[in-house]
């Protein structure tokens, strides 16, 4: 990691203590600064926030605003947690992306020399390919099972966006440094980079509460509940500015600044996605921490967790999830029931409908904004990762 030594300490406002807002700030003490982050909200983490809830036993629990899964090389994020102090030893379960993995049970040799000839075409053309291709495209000579299993399995889970709109050049650049880079090493182990990370404790305790000791440690501020109404007020009284907002936010402070490239980001499409937590009985337990799940519109969920805050809690997820909150529930709560073969009690539904950026092949995302005093920061920005929590503190770096 390249920390640029600081030329004169300088006082920073960052609007958002999401994963890019709190990246950035760690970043900017590190280089000397004096730093405040202004978060509206009363909790850290922004969309990967932690979320309370009780179980039908009453017991209350702390869980994610939705399930989330580091898949690929989560480098920048995995380093910058160890930063702020995060021991990585057993918070985050290590599932290979396998086939096993993956719903084959039904695959002929038709299919499996059919997804060696689409990985090894991808390959050779060096996980590249021009703008504007879709997912789709790309996976031509797939056959229906192995496009269906494994690459809009995979597309959905690391795109949010089904392969007939998806961008081909991110989803390769995903695949590509899923595939070729070194493993991860840290103090207690490593991870391969094609590893499925999923995270055994809730995301706000492995980040956003660790960073924000570490940073009032350090002298930074962090003020909660704090909404910042518009930027000129924050510009006199600070050196430099810092909005790692959500995009439509940024585009509503940056409306008078920057026009145009507000006006960019008012033109973005985004993706739901639904979570639904339940529970099964507790002597219940899912053979692998994470399962893919056959889906379609009425067996909506992609992929379940088992959850380690209680036994028998299950995280269903439905990425780019369509329809109402209480029709997804009922879907996926029997989706789950035929197909694990329990009994499910609904914990809690959390429908996020601007979870992610919709990564389609032609949308053109917004550039890195960087004014003299004025910095935008965010999953949303232009970089070679989708929005995802890397792309986020990609962004920030
Ligand atoms: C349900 C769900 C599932 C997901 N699954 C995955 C996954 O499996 N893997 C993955 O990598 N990513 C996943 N993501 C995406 C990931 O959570 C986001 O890409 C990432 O959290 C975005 O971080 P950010 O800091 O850019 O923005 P945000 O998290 O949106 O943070 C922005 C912050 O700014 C604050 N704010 C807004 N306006 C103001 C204001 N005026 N003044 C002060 N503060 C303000 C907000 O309250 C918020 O805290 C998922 C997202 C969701 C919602």
């Amino acid at each position: 990691m390249l920390i640029r030594k600081n030329v004169g300490v300088r006082r920073v406002a960052i609007i958002g203590a999401g994963w890019a807002g709190l990246a950035a700030a760690v970043r900017a003490v590190q280089a000397g600064h004096q730093v405040t982050v202004f978060e509206s909200s009363r909790s850290l983490g922004g969309r990967a926030r932690a979320v309370e809830v009780t179980l039908p036993s009453g017991e209350r629990v702390t869980l994610d605003n939705g399930q989330h899964v580091l898949l690929g090389a989560y480098r920048e994020t995995l380093d910058l947690m160890q930063t702020v102090g995060a021991d990585l030893t057993g918070v985050l379960t290590r599932l290979p992306v396998k086939l096993a993995t993956l719903q084959t049970q039904h695959w002929t040799v038709f299919d499996y020399v059919s997804l060696a000839r689409v990985l090894v075409g991808w390959c050779l053309r060096g996980f590249s390919c021009p703008q504007g291709t879709t997912v789709l495209a790309l996976s031509q000579s797939a056959s229906p099972r192995v496009m269906k299993d494994v690459i809009e399995s995979l597309c959905l889970s690391a795109l949010n966006t089904a392969p007939a709109a998806a961008s081909g050049q991110v989803f390769l650049r995903v695949l590509k440094d899923a595939f070729l880079s070194k493993s991860y090493v840290y103090a207690g182990g490593k991870y391969a980079s094609f590893d499925m990370l999923i995270p055994s404790v809730d995301l706000g305790s492995i980040f956003p509460s660790l960073a924000s000791s570490w940073l009032q440690g350090k002298g930074a501020r962090v003020r909660l509940g704090e909404r910042v109404a518009s930027l000129q007020a924050l510009q006199s009284e600070f050196d430099h500015v810092v909005v790692a907002t959500p995009p439509w936010e940024a585009a509503r402070l940056l409306r008078d600044v920057a026009p145009d490239w507000a006006a960019s980001v008012e033109r973005l499409l985004y993706r739901a996605i639904a979570t639904v937590y339940a529970q099964a009985p507790a002597d219940f337990e899912l053979p692998k921490p994470m399962l893919a799940l056959p889906s379609d519109a009425e067996h909506p969920a992609q992929f379940v967790f088992a959850r380690r805050e209680a036994s028998g809690l299950l995280a269903f997820v439905v990425s780019d999830a369509k329809g109402e909150r209480e029709t997804l529930e009922q879907r996926v709560l029997a989706q789950g029931e035929a197909k694990l073969g329990v009994a499910l009690r609904a914990v809690s539904t959390i429908v996020e409908k601007r979870a992610t950026l919709a990564c389609t092949a032609p949308t053109k995302r917004p550039a890195k904004l960087v004014l003299a005093g004025l910095s935008v920061v965010g999953d949303y920005v232009d970089g070679p990762y989708p929005s995802t929590l890397e792309g986020a503190v990609r962004s920030a770096l």
